[in-house]
This record gives structure tokens, sequence and C-alpha cells, in this order.
């Protein structure tokens, strides 16, 4: 019993050593976050009319109105029956009817 409490103690007297020991030298460290400014890189752009479509995607696309092929017209996928410009953003065709241009808007609007 009794060489227990010396081994709780010497274990306490080792612990109170290390404490003091790893406060002392970190005395002079800063740990203040360095450049973690918190202002975002906001480079959010709204996408691009146009770019390269994978020939291979634009072969299986086809409109969602009539499931009739498209084909490319400038920065837009034509549908060949109902005439829907579907358009093309960064590379990434828009096949959406609401996206879409009627032949009258793509007609008002230049290509
Ligand atoms: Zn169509």
């Amino acid at each position: 019993m009794k060489r227990l409490v010396i081994l709780l103690v010497a274990a306490g007297g080792v612990a109170w050593w290390w404490r003091r020991r790893s406060s002392g030298t970190g005395s002079g460290e800063s740990w203040s976050s360095t450049g973690a400014t918190a202002s975002e890189t906001s480079t959010f752009e709204p996408p691009k009319l146009g770019g390269d479509v994978d020939p291979e995607l634009l072969a299986i696309l086809a409109c969602p109105l009539d499931k009739q092929p498209v084909t490319r017209q400038g920065n837009y996928l034509v549908c060949g029956e109902c005439q829907r410009h579907y358009p093309i953003r960064d590379g990434i065709p828009v096949m959406l009817i609401d996206e879409a241009l009627t032949p009258e808007q793509a007609a008002a609007a230049p290509a």
C-alpha cells in the first residue's frame, strides 16, 4: 500500500515537471492564424453561353418535348421537330423546356 502511494506521488511529480517544461517553452510561440481571412474569393459567374459539347453526348441528346434529335446551331441545340433552342452553357446542354427558346424567341434574339 505504501509503495502505491509512492508511485502516485512520483507520477504526480513527473506530470508537474512535464507541465512546467511544456509551458515554459511555449511562451514565445504565437498561434494566431495568419492568412486565414474570411474573405471568400467569390468567383461565381453566370455560365457563359456556348462551349464545346462532347459529340457523343450530342448524338444521344434529344428534345425533351418530342424526343427528336437536336442539332447544334451556334450556342444552341435546336430540335428538328419543334425548333426549340436549348442553350449550351459552358459546354453543358441545358435540355429543359423552361430554359429553351421557342422558335419565335430565337427568331427575335440574335444568335
Ligand atoms: Zn422538340
